[in-house]
């Protein structure tokens, strides 16, 4: 069989278990040659099917995610490194990002809550040329991953990865003050009816937040007004039904809080700041 061929088989077979099941082939099978996707679509389509391909597709349609099994996921731009230790960067994070930048593009000092593969930290440090950052983590395994990217994409002399977890006491003494904190927490229900390829296969330490998956938030919100600076903005990333709840964690912080959405118009982000007559009140 071709490798044309091989793909049309493996995405009808993928069909059963992912939306992108033509996609998922393609990407498997440029992997299975070690080419990019568009070498792959230029050059290798009449090629016999490599031998490694089977085992990739049976993988797959076991619901693995594709980024777990190439071992990388691009976001806003960035190839990163992705393993079971950390969650798969998403295209609806994007959006935070975006917001960041539009907020504090002179953004000097960027601090990352939940830094997993390093996603947020180092899309935005690769678009402010001038910042540093800190990403900061509980697992020790996803700031393996994490370091990894940040020297892989260039960046390791602005990013530093830290084991820190916000639920343990002076977690975060020494870190100083942020112009930009990122934070894709934990956010979801425990009892949530998730794909089988997130249950089963990403983190359940940065998948679930207690019974309404607002446990992360109500511990790290009320915190960020020791580590922003009195300009500073917090972006925290929300499930799409999480808005009024999060904002009402702010509310009660001392944040004003203005909504994101994302691409598929669903709520996504909230942008968090010190209201402008109190700046410097609280620092
Ligand atoms: N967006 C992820 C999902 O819905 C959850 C990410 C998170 O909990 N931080 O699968």
């Amino acid at each position: 069989m071709t490798a044309g061929e091989a793909i049309r088989a493996a995405a009808e077979r993928l069909a059963a278990i992912s939306d992108t099941a033509r996609l998922d082939a393609e990407v498997l099978m440029a992997h299975a040659f070690g080419v990019s996707r568009s070498d792959l679509l230029l050059r290798h389509m009449r090629d016999p099917e490599p031998a490694g391909f089977a085992a990739l597709v049976e993988r797959r349609a076991a619901s693995e995610p594709v980024a777990y099994i190439v071992g990388h996921q691009d976001f806003f731009g960035l190839t990163l490194a992705v393993s079971p230790a950390v969650l798969i960067p998403r295209g609806d994070s994007e959006v935070l990002v975006e917001a960041a930048l539009a907020a504090r593009p002179d953004a000097r000092r960027v601090l990352d809550c939940g830094t997993g593969s390093g996603a947020l930290l180092l899309a935005v440090l690769a678009n402010i040329p001038g910042a540093k950052g800190i990403g900061i983590d509980r697992s020790p395994e996803a700031l393996t991953i994490a370091t990894a990217n940040a020297e892989a994409t260039g960046m390791g002399d602005r990013a530093e990865m830290r084991l820190a977890d916000w639920d343990q006491p002076d977690w975060s003494a020494g870190l100083g003050r942020f112009d930009l904190i990122l934070a894709n927490p934990p956010y979801v229900e425990e009892a949530a009816q998730l794909d089988p390829s997130v249950r089963a296969f990403e983190p359940a330490g940065a998948l679930f937040a207690g019974a309404e998956g607002l446990d992360a938030y109500r511990v790290l919100i009320p915190q960020l007004c020791y580590l922003l600076a009195s300009d500073g903005v917090a972006l925290i990333e929300i499930g799409h039904t999480q808005a009024e709840p999060v904002a009402a964690i702010a509310a009660a912080a001392g944040f004003e809080s203005k909504l994101h959405h994302d691409l598929g118009g669903r709520p996504r982000v909230l942008q968090l700041q010190i209201p402008l007559g109190k700046q410097g009140a609280s620092a």
